[in-house]
C-alpha cells in the first residue's frame, strides 16, 4: 500500500528558494586581497536568476546540458552552484590543477559548450581552447587579462554584462529529483577519469546528512570556511549544506596559502573549516609560527587522505581547535565516514576514537570483503576492501552524452555496491580504520604493511615535517617500505634516529630498510600525498 505523504522532489531549487529567503541574510564573504568581498544569500538568489536567463536566453543552455566551471571558491561559483542544477542544467566543475591532457579529454567527455572561468585562469584555459572544438562561449568571471583569448574560436562573455538587466527570478522547473545536477570527475590515477554524476536527490539528501550533529552540525550561527576547492567533490558538500542551513560562507578565492589562511581566519572568524591534511598541515605550521587568534574555530575537518593523529593533536593542544576526522570519495559525495567518539570516552580511549575514519550514517551502509570475495566480520580485527551504498553513492560512472553509464568491475560489485579500493576493519560499535588503499598495501612476505601507520608514527617526531611510506620491490620479501621524509626547516637528522623512534612503535618486521629525505611530498591535483609519482620514483628498489 503506497503512502499518503506528499511526493516532494528533493531539488537543489529547494536549496536556493529556502536558503535565499529564510536565510536572506546569510553572507558569502570572498577573500580578496583588498576588503572581503560580501554578498548576502538573497543577493546570490536573485543573481542566480540573473545567470539561469543570461544561460538560457543568451547562451541557450539547454536541459541535461553540462555546464563548465573552472573556478576558485567564490560567490559567483556559488552562483553557479545553485543555478545552472535549478534551472535543469548541470554543473560540471573542472579540477583547474589537473594536467592539461586531462582537463581537455574532461572537457570533451562532458560536451561541455559553455565554459565558466576565472579570470585569473584563462592562461591555463586560453591554450586548451583548440583543442575542444564543442566550446563555444566562454564566460569570464572577475578580473584577469583577457587578451590571452583573442583569435580562440570561441565567443568570450563578461560575467557581469550578462548578468546585467535580466530578471531576479526565475521560474524554476520542477525536476524528478533523481535527475542529474553535478558532474564531477575522479583524478583518474589509474586509467581515464571517472565521471560522478549527482542527482538533485543525492546532492538534497547529502547536504541534510552534513547538517545533522553527527556530522558537522551547520546552523546559521555558523561562518563556514571550505577550504577543499569547489572542484573536489562539490568541496565536500559544504557549498549546499551551508545554503540550506543558512550557515555563511567565507570563500577564500585563489588565497589558499597558510599566511593569507590565518589572517582571513582571523579576521572574518569562521566557526568551521574543512581541507585535506596538507592544507592544515601549513596552516598549523604557520599559527605555531605566527599565533594569530584563531579560536573561532570549533571544528576543523580533515579528510581526503588519513589525519596524522599529530596533526589533530597540534590543532587541539596548542590553538584549542578541535579536529575531527571524516573518511569519502568523489563517488560517496562524499560523506562518508566521520570521526565523533562514542558518547561517554575520554582521555586516550577518545583519542583513539577520533584517529579512526569514523562511523557511517544510517543512509550509508558498509561491509567489508575479503580477498577471495567473502564478507568479513565487524569485529575491529578482520581486514578486507570496504564497499559502501546509499542514496548518495554511485552506482555507475557517466558514460559521455551518448553511451551508456558505465560499470567496471573493479568499482562495482555484483550486487551494486561500491568497491572503495580501500582497505580496513569496522568495530562491532561502528567504527572504520583504514590501513591503506588497496594500491598502497606493502605486501612484504605474505603480510601486510599498513604505509598510513608508519606515516602516522613518522610524522608525530618533532622534527618530521611530512613523511610518505610506499612499497619498493624487494627480491627476499617481494615488497617492502621505502620512507621518505620531509625534515622541518633547518634540522637534520639520520635514519637510524627515525628508525629507532619507529622501532619502539611497530613491530621490527615492519621497519624500513630504505630511507631517503626529500625536499617536499609529491601531491596530486587535490593535495594529497602522489604516492604513484614515488613510487615511479623508487622503481628500482634504489635510492637516488
Ligand atoms: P582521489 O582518488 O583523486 O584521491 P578522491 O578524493 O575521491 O579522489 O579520493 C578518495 C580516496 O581518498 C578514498 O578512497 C581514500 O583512499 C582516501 N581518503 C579519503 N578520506 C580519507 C581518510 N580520512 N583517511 C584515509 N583515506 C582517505
Amino acid at each position: 500500500m503506497l503512502s499518503t505523504m506528499q511526493d516532494v522532489p528533493l531539488t537543489v531549487s529547494r536549496i536556493l528558494a529556502h536558503g535565499s529567503t529564510v536565510h536572506g541574510q546569510s553572507q558569502v564573504i570572498t577573500w580578496t586581497e583588498g576588503e572581503p568581498h560580501r554578498r548576502t544569500f538573497a543577493e546570490i538568489g536573485r543573481r542566480a536568476a540573473r545567470l539561469a536567463h543570461a544561460l538560457r536566453d543568451e547562451l541557450s543552455v539547454a536541459d541535461e546540458e553540462r555546464v563548465g566551471t573552472l573556478m576558485w571558491n567564490n560567490a559567483e561559483h556559488l552562483e553557479a552552484y545553485l543555478a545552472i542544477p535549478s534551472m535543469g542544467a548541470v554543473l560540471h566543475t573542472l579540477n583547474l590543477r589537473l594536467p592539461a591532457e586531462q582537463l581537455v579529454w574532461i572537457v570533451h567527455h562532458a560536451q561541455d559548450r559553455v565554459v565558466l572561468v576565472n579570470g585569473s585562469l584563462l592562461p591555463l584555459l586560453a591554450p586548451l581552447l583548440g583543442q575542444v572544438p564543442h566550446v563555444e562561449h566562454v564566460v569570464v568571471v572577475g578580473p584577469g587579462d583577457r587578451s590571452v583569448l583573442d583569435g580562440a574560436p570561441v565567443r568570450v562573455h563578461d560575467y557581469e554584462e550578462l548578468l546585467d538587466g535580466r530578471p531576479e527570478s526565475y521560474d524554476w522547473p520542477e525536476i524528478d529529483e533523481r535527475e542529474a545536477a553535478a558532474l564531477c570527475y575522479t583524478s583518474g590515477t589509474t586509467g581515464d577519469p571517472k565521471g560522478v554524476l549527482y542527482s538533485h536527490r543525492s546532492l538534497y539528501l547529502h547536504s541534510m546528512q552534513v547538517n545533522t550533529a553527527e556530522a558537522f552540525a551547520l546552523s546559521s550561527r555558523d561562518i563556514t570556511l571550505p577550504v577543499v576547492p569547489m572542484f573536489h567533490v562539490n568541496a565536500w558538500g559544504l557549498p549546499h549544506a551551508a545554503f540550506m542551513a543558512g550557515a555563511s560562507l567565507l570563500m577564500p578565492d585563489r588565497f589558499l596559502q597558510p599566511a593569507p589562511l590565518a589572517e582571513m581566519i582571523a579576521t572574518v572568524r569562521p566557526t568551521i573549516g574543512a581541507a585535506v591534511p596538507t592544507i592544515w598541515q601549513g596552516l598549523l605550521a604557520e599559527l605555531d609560527a605566527t599565533q594569530r587568534d584563531v579560536a573561532c574555530l570549533r571544528t576543523v575537518v580533515i579528510g581526503g587522505s588519513a589525519c596524522p593523529p599529530a596533526l589533530m593533536r597540534g590543532f587541539e593542544e596548542r590553538h584549542g581547535i578541535r579536529v575531527v576526522h571524516a573518511w569519502g570519495m568523489t563517488e560517496t559525495s562524499p560523506l562518508g565516514s566521520v570521526a565523533h567518539p562514542p558518547a561517554g570516552v575520554s582521555g586516550d580511549e577518545e583519542w583513539d576514537y577520533r584517529a579512526t575514519q569514523g562511523r557511517f550514517p544510517a543512509s550509508v551502509e558498509a561491509r567489508l570483503i575479503g580477498p577471495d570475495g567473502e564478507r568479513l566480520p565487524a569485529d575491529g580485527r578482520a581486514a578486507g576492501e570496504l564497499e559502501v551504498r546509499g542514496p548518495w553513492i554511485a552506482g555507475a560512472y557517466y558514460g559521455g552524452a551518448q553511451g551508456e553509464p558505465l560499470r567496471p568491475e573493479d568499482k562495482f560489485s555484483p550486487d551494486g555496491w561500491l568497491r572503495t579500493g580501500d582497505v580496513g576493519t569496522i568495530t562491532p560499535n561502528g567504527f572504520l580504520t583504514l590501513t591503506d588503499r588497496a594500491k598502497d598495501v606493502i605486501k612484504s612476505g605474505g603480510e601486510w604493511i599498513s604505509s598510513v601507520e608508519l606515516e602516522n608514527h613518522l610524522m608525530a617526531h618533532p622534527h618530521v615535517a611530512e613523511a610518505a611510506v610506499v612499497a619498493v620491490p624487494d627480491d627476499k620479501w617481494g615488497e617492502r617500505p621505502l620512507a621518505t621524509v620531509v625534515l622541518n626547516h633547518g634540522v637534520s637528522i639520520g635514519y637510524e634516529e627515525l628508525k629507532a623512534f619507529l622501532g619502539e612503535r611497530v613491530a621490527r618486521w615492519q621497519l624500513p630498510e630504505r630511507w631517503a629525505v626529500i625536499p617536499a611530498v609529491p601531491k596530486t591535483s587535490v593535495g594529497k600525498f602522489d604516492k604513484k609519482v614515488l613510487r615511479k620514483q623508487y622503481a628500482d628498489g634504489q635510492l637516488d
